[in-house]
């Protein structure tokens, strides 16, 4: 598999005749949208930070198949994908030479909302404060509040790891992600829970990228634990790295805790 920077400069370089390639394959697979004219390229270069990077595309999924689709056309023409929600990050975290995949237009639904177990079943699109409205008669709200929470998403927020002035009693955005479905850089699905026993061992032993994952994580944070221990700085908040320091104990393994503050880097949530 291409490493990240490979794809992004391919992506960077990649000439016209190619990108209407893409486009060939996507139109007859998405269910959404799918905008690479130029207008649109230049529209999605940029989001709230100063940085612009023009985009080969935009897809505006519907369904997590054509999330599905998206990644695995990406993959045959080596060329990254950017997962974007309400483009609100401040240090061009959804800027790339690369495929844009804007949840915010349709996947913003909520599937299933449980008052009692306080919790509920988003697609990554949902705007924070939308979901905040929905369950606002059961008393609840969604903890992470940062200032652009009319704006921002669910799913930026699981890539920003975001938090707000109420964190420090509400908790961020790590604390309150339970589980995620989400499509890995070939096109498989994956849903991350607490996973422990049985059901531990056979994910660590399956031959799939998922495995790999799984086995990868475990092997990293086991054998850097002393360093991770010792330099992972203590503070409430934290977004630059991946979270290993939540794969040091033997007890049950969540990948969820990976995916937040991975800005998009490792998967794309559904
Ligand atoms: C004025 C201003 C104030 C802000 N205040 C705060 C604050 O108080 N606290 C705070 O934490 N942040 C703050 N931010 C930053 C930002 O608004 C938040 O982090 C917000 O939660 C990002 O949400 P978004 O939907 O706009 O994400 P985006 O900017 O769209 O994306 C953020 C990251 O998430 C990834 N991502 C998006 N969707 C998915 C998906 N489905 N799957 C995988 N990865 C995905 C993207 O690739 C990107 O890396 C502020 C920004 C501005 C402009």
């Amino acid at each position: 598999m291409p490493l990240l920077y490979e794809t992004a400069r391919k992506g960077a370089t990649i000439n016209e005749a190619e990108i209407g390639m893409i486009v060939d394959k996507l139109k007859p697979q998405i269910s959404g949208e799918v905008r690479m004219d130029k207008y649109n390229r230049l529209m999605y270069s940029t989001d709230a930070s100063m940085y612009q990077m023009t985009p080969i595309g935009v897809v505006i999924p519907r369904t997590a198949d054509d999330v599905e689709a998206a990644i695995r056309i990406a993959k045959e023409h080596g060329v990254p994908v950017m997962p974007r929600g309400g483009g609100t990050a401040l240090a061009g975290q959804t800027t790339n030479h690369a495929i844009i995949i804007d949840f915010s237009k349709y996947m913003r639904n909520i599937v299933e909302v449980s008052p009692e177990e306080r919790w509920a079943k988003v697609q990554p699109g949902i705007v924070n404060n939308h979901l905040s409205a929905a369950v606002r008669n059961h008393g609840l709200m969604y903890g992470p509040d940062p200032v652009t929470s009319a704006r921002a998403t669910i799913g930026g927020g699981i890539g920003n790891n975001s938090c707000g002035p109420h964190s420090v009693i509400y908790g961020k955005t790590l604390d309150h992600i339970l589980e995620v479905d989400a499509i890995l850089s070939d096109g498989s699905r994956v849903h991350f829970a607490p996973t422990t026993g049985s059901l531990l061992e056979d994910k660590m032993s399956e031959n799939t990228l998922e495995g790999a994952i799984y086995r990868e994580t475990r092997r990293l944070a086991w054998e850097n634990s002393a360093e991770i221990e010792q330099r992972f700085p203590k503070i409430l908040r934290r977004v630059m790295g991946y979270n290993l320091d939540d794969f040091m104990g033997e007890g049950p393994m969540n990948l969820t805790r990976a995916v937040v503050g991975s800005e998009g880097t490792l998967v794309a949530v559904t």
